[in-house]
């Protein structure tokens, strides 16, 4: 038999994150939804506790580290390998606490100090030494330029080798956390006649000389999140501040940037399965005040509609959660996870834009008004649809893997 339970330690976590979310985050909620580009100063309470927990090892309140394992974890909470497998780490304990915090303010949680979507691709691949001096470090992820977002084939920001520094040139566009995160790692190619073998990640400090903020994005949602535009010009670093190899390896092509999608996908998924979970028990809150009874007992069509609509929204959230907790657990046990963390985007991503627009719909003018937190998540689950990957690219990455076919073959 198939038990799903999670294990204590996981739980434990999840429900610290909870506590933050349901303490700190929903208080402020509206707050900075209202004034978009204001520091959330609440944030700077959330930092120092982060610094507390990382340096007592229970670190990663959102999870956007990604899931590089402490020293001593997975393995060593024999309730974990009974249950899930041989080992739970840190890529399920992040996706635990990224849904928990989203579940209080996805805005907020994408602005958390020091857990960036860079820190998850840091942790994906940096060396010891490199974790040694990024470990502790809040880094944005700056992929998409003016000339491209989904083709991430098609980055035109160079990075050329000068003595012991690396020199870039070029824009990024809609980075989140790109002018509050203390690094950036920039995707930028070392040769660009070699194509997407050469394009390769870069940690940026935010100081470094050449690289400024152009400006920031009003947006539909997740407002409490900057959004920058960044300009690097004549950019130096040091050469050692590239991630992974610096050679170019044309028949690998660019599998070593794009690994880092593997860990960060289940993660923007576990964020929407947060956010829609948020509206689910808002909106059955609402159903009960206006007298519909959901019965777990009646089949649906026997209910009033707006029952039987709530149970299909509930199947499909769990049918996301259950697909991200797959691929997260795949990440931990090191099996390769591209087609399950895609899935797991794709499926989180339209049930969260589904789920908080239908529970808009169910709650009527209530839900609509900003009397309650509905419409927000209305507007803030559609980015999740839409960063790290659209839903039609996670569909295409799915068709392509399920057919067996390059990305040539399959546009
Ligand atoms: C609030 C916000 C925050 C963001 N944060 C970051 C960040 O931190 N770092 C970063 O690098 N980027 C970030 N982005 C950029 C984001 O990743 C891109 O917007 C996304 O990848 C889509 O790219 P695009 O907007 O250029 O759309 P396009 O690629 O132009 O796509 C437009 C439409 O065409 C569809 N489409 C494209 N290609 C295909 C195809 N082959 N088949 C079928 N349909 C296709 C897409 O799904 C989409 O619906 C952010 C964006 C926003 C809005």
């Amino acid at each position: 038999m198939i038990n799903l339970e999670l294990p204590k330690k996981l739980r434990f976590s999840a429900n610290q994150a909870h506590q933050v979310a349901a303490q700190i985050f929903r208080p402020i909620s509206r707050k900075y939804d209202l004034a978009e580009h204001d520091y959330p100063v609440e944030l700077d309470t959330m930092s120092a506790m982060v610094e507390g927990l990382a340096d007592s090892g229970t670190q990663d309140i959102s999870g956007a580290t990604g899931g590089r394992k402490a020293e001593g974890e997975g393995d060593a909470d024999p309730h974990a390998t009974e249950l899930l497998g041989n080992s739970n780490g840190g890529n399920m304990s992040a996706l635990l606490n990224a849904l928990e915090t989203s579940w209080g303010d996805v805005g907020l949680m994408l602005s958390i100090p020091y857990q960036g979507l860079g820190n998850a691709a840091i942790a994906a691949v940096a060396t010891d030494e490199q974790l040694d001096r990024f470990g502790k470090v809040w880094a944005a992820m700056a992929i998409t330029e003016p000339s491209f977002g989904s083709d991430s084939a098609a980055v035109s920001t160079t990075a050329v080798l000068d003595g012991d520094e690396w020199v870039l040139n070029g824009t990024k566009i809609f980075v989140t956390a790109g002018s509050r995160a203390t690094h950036i790692v920039v995707w930028a190619s070392v040769d660009r006649s070699k194509g997407r073998a050469a394009i390769k990640s870069f940690v940026v400090p935010r100081d470094a000389k050449g690289l400024s903020v152009a400006r920031l994005e009003h947006k539909l949602g997740i407002k409490a999140s900057d959004t920058a535009e960044l300009r690097l010009e004549d950019c130096r670093i040091p050469k050692d501040n590239i991630l992974g190899s610096p050679e170019v390896n044309v028949e690998k092509g660019f599998a070593g940037v794009m690994q880092t999608f593997d860990n960060t996908r289940p993660l923007v998924a576990a964020m929407a399965i947060g956010v829609g979970r948020a509206a689910l028990e808002e909106l059955r809150a609402v159903l009960t005040d206006a007298g519909v009874e959901i019965s777990y007992d009646i089949p649906a069509m026997n209910q009033p509609a707006a029952a039987a609509e709530f149970l299909r929204m509930e199947a499909d959230w769990e049918a996301a959660y259950l697909l991200a907790l797959r691929a997260g657990w795949m990440a931990d046990n090191k099996k390769p996870n591209s087609l399950e963390a895609s899935m797991s985007k794709a499926k989180a991503g339209r049930m969260g834009t589904d789920v908080t627009l239908k529970a808009v719909e169910l709650a009527g003018a209530l839900g609509y008004s900003q009397r309650t937190l509905l419409e927000k998540w209305g507007r803030d689950s559609k980015i999740l649809d839409i960063f790290e990957g659209t839903q039609q690219i996670q569909q295409l990455i799915v068709a392509r893997r399920v057919l067996n076919l390059t990305s040539d073959k399959l546009k």
